[in-house]
């Protein structure tokens, strides 16, 4: 239903190619991880996911084509991006930043609040303060919470430990596999943390200068020494 596949996928910034022809695919209900140095291309590999930057080649979901569509036709398809550093509203309410969340429709919004609150109970106390008051792990929830009141088919997390203390980030991921296995939402998500991100994937895929240098399951990839200190810098 929900299946991913990137094929060939270019995308840069004006003149500036960044990726070269990325290629793989997220099974349904699955999820993937993009592991990989910095500056290699993840965070535009999602952009181009979501529409945010151009890109030539093709990304399918479910077989229908997402390149050349705007975010905002993207997100009404059920694709759903939580950029580096949350991109949550600091002065509006807990609760304002979850509504904007389902901006693309008008009914079952209360229903899918008490969902969310399901996932992160920590943030029903919060309703009414702003955004900005809270702390780092409570803001990282309130932004999965806002893509999750989209609805997603196709969930894109950037970067979701930065910062964050170990046992938040942990908390974060066990999360992050329950909307998956409840949901059966498709998963990309983008993290320097390789070592969290394999514990919750099923595929792992190692981007290095624009280009998929390795492709694996997340177990394969996790057992291979060697393949975890050329690529991910850790035994
Ligand atoms: P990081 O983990 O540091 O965010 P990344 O793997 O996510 O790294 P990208 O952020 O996708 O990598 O950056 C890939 C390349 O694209 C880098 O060389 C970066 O300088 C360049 N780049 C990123 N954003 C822009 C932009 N808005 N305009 C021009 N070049 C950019």
């Amino acid at each position: 239903m929900n299946e991913l596949v990137v094929s060939e996928l270019h995308a840069g910034y004006g003149g500036a190619q960044v990726l070269h022809g990325v290629s793989f695919t997220v099974g349904e209900g699955e999820i993937g991880a993009i592991l990989g140095p910095n500056g290699a291309g993840k965070t535009t590999l999602l952009r181009a996911l979501s529409g945010m930057v151009k890109g030539r080649g093709s990304v399918r979901l479910d077989g229908v084509e997402l390149l050349g569509s705007s975010p905002d036709t993207l997100a009404r398809r059920g694709v759903a991006h939580v950029p580096e550093g949350r991109g949550t509203f600091m002065p509006l309410t807990v609760e304002e930043n979850l509504r904007l969340g389902a901006y693309v429709r008008r009914s079952g919004v209360d229903a899918d609040l008490d969902r969310i609150y399901g996932y992160f109970p920590a943030l029903k106390p919060r309703l009414k303060q702003a955004a900005g008051s809270l702390s780092g792990g409570e803001q990282q929830m309130l932004a999965l919470g806002r893509a999750l009141m989209l609805r997603p088919r196709l969930l894109l997390l950037d970067e979701p430990s930065l910062g964050l203390a170990p046992l938040v980030t942990r908390e974060l991921f066990r999360i992050v596999r329950a909307i998956n296995e409840q949901e059966r939402t498709t998963v990309v998500v983008v993290e320097q943390n390789a070592h969290l991100a394999l514990g919750i994937a099923q595929q792992a895929h190692v981007l290095e200068t624009g280009r998929i240098v390795l492709s694996g399951t997340a177990a394969r990839i996790r057992a291979d020494e060697q393949v975890a200190q050329s690529y991910l810098g850790y035994r």
